[in-house]
């Protein structure tokens, strides 16, 4: 397969995982954001697009430093996904929504800072491992990104409190299984909450 295919695939790829979230109700408006990874490159959705829109024109390109390498410009998030890539260089893809369990259960007291969904069913840890928690800060500030940059190498996914979630990958698909899982344990969590568990 030519490198203009492997990324034409992989364009694809990440469309349909962001229209499938929007079509179940896990993006709302221009919420969310999506980026893969290939050699040298990033590839994020643009600034204000939406997820059950998406068009290939739509991504913006990045260095692996942040240069932008195309005319569109990226989601304000996108310092967010930079931060994965670079400090787990095992990461192809990166997915951001502010799903509405995973936006419910980060306001919750008391998290386990590093594992902070708690494991009612295998699933979230087998798909996706531990949740870590990042303090609330304003969403595209640089306070935020500090704060994610320094969660990053102790948890495999994370939930930004009063905010959303941000779930890391080896594939876009595998990423989009992460989101899924990742919120499906917040909603049990949310469900289950003050009410024994057997
Ligand atoms: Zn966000």
């Amino acid at each position: 397969m030519g490198s203009e295919e492997i990324l034409d695939k992989k364009l694809e790829e990440a469309i349909w995982a962001a229209k499938c979230l929007f079509d179940r109700g896990r993006t709302t408006g221009s919420s969310g954001n999506i980026s893969f990874r290939l050699g040298d490159s990033i590839y994020i959705s643009g600034s204000g697009t939406c997820f059950g829109l998406l068009k290939k024109e739509e991504f913006a390109v990045l260095s692996l430093d942040g240069t932008l390498k195309n005319g569109v410009k990226p989601s304000k998030e996108w310092p967010l996904h930079l931060a994965v890539y670079e400090q787990r260089p095992d990461t192809a893809a990166v997915i951001h929504t502010h799903g509405r369990y995973a936006a419910l259960w980060s306001f919750m007291e008391g998290l386990d800072e590093r594992d902070c969904i708690p494991a009612h069913t295998p699933y979230l840890k087998m798909k996706v491992g531990r949740v870590g928690v990042v303090p609330y800060e304003k969403p595209g500030s640089k306070e935020l990104f500090a704060a994610f940059e320094e969660r990053v190498p102790f948890s495999d996914a994370y939930l930004l409190k009063q905010h959303g979630a941000v779930v890391p990958a080896e594939s876009i698909t595998e990423a989009f299984f992460g989101i899924e899982e990742l919120e499906e344990g917040c909603f049990t969590a949310w469900n289950l909450k003050e009410k024994p568990v057997i």
